[in-house]
């Protein structure tokens, strides 16, 4: 192992969707390129929406896209550290407490806006006198601590953004403790940053300002920010933002739909980058394709339909071996040759469910020629059948009733499949079994 050491940090305040799946993804792929360390951290200090119930989900989104975490840790584990820090802030003069209420913040701000001045804190409580504090305190009024930002420009080297540079005074002062002494996640994630001894902060471009104001956090507490990588937000097909369907799917509907793990990190792991995405089966492949530098500070581009795609492409490639769990769980008992037989068909596993109940259960035929269809019932080869009946069998079709073509082959397919599209006939003959073939081309439910 390297030293290298990212985090990927949810709050359990919701189900994952792409955006932040994508935001995990890149991280995992990162650590394991690296052959760094992948943390996984729980963002819990929100503790009205913070759930078990999403938190649980969020883990088994990431187990199933096979995004195993070496190490893992919560904030609401972590409250004294947070106390901690901010009391070292408080004696370095970082840290200052604020009594103003929600409503007179806002008041000043529509103040700061109509005189046409950006709307940021005026440090008011900074200019307190003891006394005045000692007032707020008597009428039951509990300070919020903010972080005395300092009147600098903050600059550095993003892995996908480039050279960044940040004024401090556009900024407000951040606030790091509410008056309820709950931390705020700024702080809070600074000071897991730093005991944790992240290195790289791969997060989306909505950090950019927070990291700003973070890296001086970092230098307060005596730290060396780590290494920050800001990658563009991700956009609908159309360039637009998320839909609000994508923005609000969550990869447990994905996955319900039959998109396959390593289809959803192919092309999270290659949008957003100049490189094409490849449809790879293997979470090993996907890594050792992944390259951060690739990314670009465009939006990257979320196509359902492409995903549609790669997803096909990617179930087309797997082996009997890995999917014949889910094939066992659905019923499909055709073995490793049904599993051949239909699976360039496939745009999803479940799918082959489908062409199983297909071959194994009663379907209504459609006859469209029936002189054809007759007379492939009369000349089905006795015994076994096998995909190498195939061919001698629809020739002496051909030869007896002058059908070729389309005219040949789609009764035959409408027949034995009551369906225009699908496999190939040749290899389903087997799994149909010769009296339920000889029973549909005569045009009874069989
Ligand atoms: N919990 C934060 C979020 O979900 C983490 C951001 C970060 O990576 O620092 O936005």
């Amino acid at each position: 192992m390297t030293d290298v050491k990212v985090r990927f940090a949810p709050s359990p305040t919701g189900n994952l969707h792409v955006g932040n799946l994508r935001t995990a993804l890149v991280n995992y792929l990162f650590a394991r390129r690296e052959g760094g360390h992948f943390m996984l951290r729980i963002d819990d200090t929100d503790t009205e929406r913070s759930t078990p119930e999403f938190e649980a989900s969020i883990r088994a989104d990431l187990e199933w896209m096979g995004m195993n975490w070496d190490s893992e840790d919560r904030q609401s584990a972590r409250l004294d550290r947070y106390d901690a820090a901010l009391k070292q802030l408080a004696d370095a003069g970082r840290a200052y407490p604020c009594y103003e209420t929600p409503e007179e913040l806002a008041l000043k701000r529509k103040a700061q806006l109509s005189a046409g001045r950006p709307p940021v804190y005026d440090r008011a409580a900074l200019k307190l006198t003891d006394e005045q504090r000692a007032e707020h305190e008597a009428a039951g009024r509990r300070p919020h601590w903010r972080f005395l930002l300092n009147d600098a420009e903050v600059t550095w080297t993003d892995m996908v953004r480039g050279d960044v540079s940040y004024h401090m005074s556009s900024l407000s002062d951040p606030v790091l403790m509410r008056e309820d002494g709950r931390v705020i996640y700024t702080m809070a994630s600074v000071v897991d940053d730093i005991d944790h001894g992240i290195t790289h902060i791969i997060r989306g471009e909505d950090h950019v300002t927070n990291s700003a104001a973070q890296i001086q956090l970092f230098e307060a507490l005596g730290a060396t920010a780590p290494v920050m990588g800001h990658v563009a937000l991700l956009a609908g097909a159309d360039g637009e933002g998320l839909s609000k369907r994508l923005g609000s799917l969550s990869i447990g509907q994905l996955r319900g739909e039959g998109t396959e793990a390593t289809a959803l990190a192919s092309l999270l792991a290659r949008i957003g980058t100049a490189d094409p995405v490849v449809p790879q089966a293997a979470m090993q492949d996907i890594t050792t394709g992944f390259d951060l530098s690739r990314f670009g500070r465009a939006t990257a581009k979320f196509d359902p339909a492409e995903l549609v795609q790669v997803n096909a492409r990617i179930v087309q490639q797997l082996s009997f071996a890995d999917v014949a769990d889910r094939l066992a769980d659905a019923g499909v008992d055709g073995g490793e040759a049904f599993w051949m037989a239909v699976r360039d068909n496939l745009s999803t596993v479940a799918e082959a469910a489908d062409w199983w109940q297909v071959c194994s259960a009663a379907i209504t035929p459609v006859i469209e020629a029936a002189d054809v269809t007759d007379a492939a019932a009369g000349l089905l080869p006795e015994g076994e059948m096998s995909a190498d009946i195939w061919q001698p069998w629809t020739k002496s079709v051909a030869e007896a009733t002058g059908a070729k073509g389309r005219g040949l082959f789609m009764p035959l397919r409408l027949a034995l499949t009551g369906r225009e599209k699908g496999p190939e006939i040749a290899p389903l003959l087997m799994f149909i079994g010769r009296d339920r073939i000889i029973a549909r081309l005569r045009g009874d439910s069989a």
